[in-house]
């Protein structure tokens, strides 16, 4: 027993719990590759234009599955994960989706999770996924949940620490907890905002990670917090919970934006997403009662690596003169412009 799986959307979320699952019911996962620009012309080419960014990438991983002879395909209809909390629509719908543009031989493996209007329970949505492959004892689809639920949480123990995304996932499958070791201070420090397939997607992200670390930044995200600290933050803005990523856009941006060692934040949003253009006018707004530097980088398809670049360079030297003044306020020195270069400031902010 095989299933493809696309390393898109809600891969960046829940593939450890997936991998729990279906390793334990004796499925072959197969994943697709990672992210190029064939990825996305492909998968752009078959949806209208203005379809966002992520659900381009996704179509385009079904179509590098079905190239390499993967055709049963796990594409879930995720309607709502908690009660009163929905998920956008390209992302409900997402079957259908894919049903309608991709004209090839292929096998959808289905399964609805609706929290809200049906009020479906996970082992609804488990074994209607268990069954398309033959399989209905309960006691055994339980026991793959476990297992699941087992890698899921280790994964997420790690995440939590601050072990980078790509480790922390290997760590997981390879049955493995590492704790992330945080010594190393860092002169500026940034919350990182956005959807983890716009995140730890390397080619949709652009290796945002890897270019604040050589600016020397120290970034912080939505997986470092606990549930109880984005609901506080989302508290905090007086925000009510709609959206399914309430809590790692609005409850993390609102977190950090009041944390006062966080410098700036940083949103990654794609051109065209509803969800986010309402979640991020609210966060703006925050950021601005209070005093919180924001960047809002917006991505597509055609999004050129150097204005990326520039922008996140011109923001972090922002934070960087921000940071230094109020420091040499606070000792107030005198002819501070010429007794301190740049380099000596950096080292003095560390
Ligand atoms: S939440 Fe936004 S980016 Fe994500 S799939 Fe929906 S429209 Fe696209």
């Amino acid at each position: 027993m095989q299933i493809g799986i696309p390393r898109a959307l809600s891969y960046y979320n829940f593939f450890p719990f997936w991998y729990g699952f279906f390793s334990d019911l004796g499925i072959e996962i197969v994943l697709s590759d990672a992210t190029t620009k064939h990825t996305m012309t492909t998968g752009s080419s078959l949806v209208v234009p203005e379809t966002c960014l992520p659900v381009k990438v996704y179509v385009g991983h079904i179509l590098n599955l079905l190239d390499k002879g993967v055709d049963k395909i796990f594409v879930p209809s995720l309607q709502s994960i908690m009660p009163k909390i929905y998920n956008c629509s390209k992302i409900r719908g997402l079957p259908d989706l894919i049903r309608n543009v991709v004209k090839r031989k292929i096998t959808i493996i289905e399964a609805t999770l609706d929290k809200s209007e049906k009020n479906h329970g996970l082992y609804d949505f488990l074994s209607e996924i268990a069954a398309q492959f033959g399989i209905t004892d309960f006691e055994r689809i339980k026991k793959a949940s476990k297992n699941a639920w087992r890698v899921y949480n280790n994964f997420q123990i790690m995440t939590r620490s601050g072990v980078p995304y790509k480790k922390a996932l290997k760590s997981a499958l390879e049955n493995k907890v590492i704790i992330a070791d945080n010594s190393k201070a860092y002169p500026i420090n940034i919350g990182l905002i956005a959807h983890g397939y716009n995140l730890y997607d390397e080619r949709v992200s652009m290796k945002i990670f890897d270019k604040l670390e050589k600016l020397d930044v120290k970034v912080y995200t939505a997986e470092q917090l606990t549930q109880e600290q984005m609901n506080e933050g989302l508290n905090s803005m007086k925000s009510r919970l709609y959206w399914a990523n309430e809590f790692e856009i609005t409850g993390a941006a609102a977190h950090y934006i009041q944390d006062r060692n966080i410098d700036g934040i940083i949103t990654i949003n794609a051109f065209g997403c509803g969800p986010d253009s309402l979640m991020l006018e609210r966060i703006s707004r925050f950021s601005r009662k209070n005093n919180k530097p924001i960047l809002h980088l917006s991505i597509d398809e055609h999004t050129g690596e150097a204005g990326f670049v520039t922008r996140l360079e011109a923001f972090v030297d922002m934070l960087y003169r921000k940071k230094r003044s109020s420091i040499l306020n606070k000792i107030k020195i005198k002819d501070r412009k010429e007794k301190y270069t740049d380099i000596q400031c950096k080292n003095l902010i560390q």
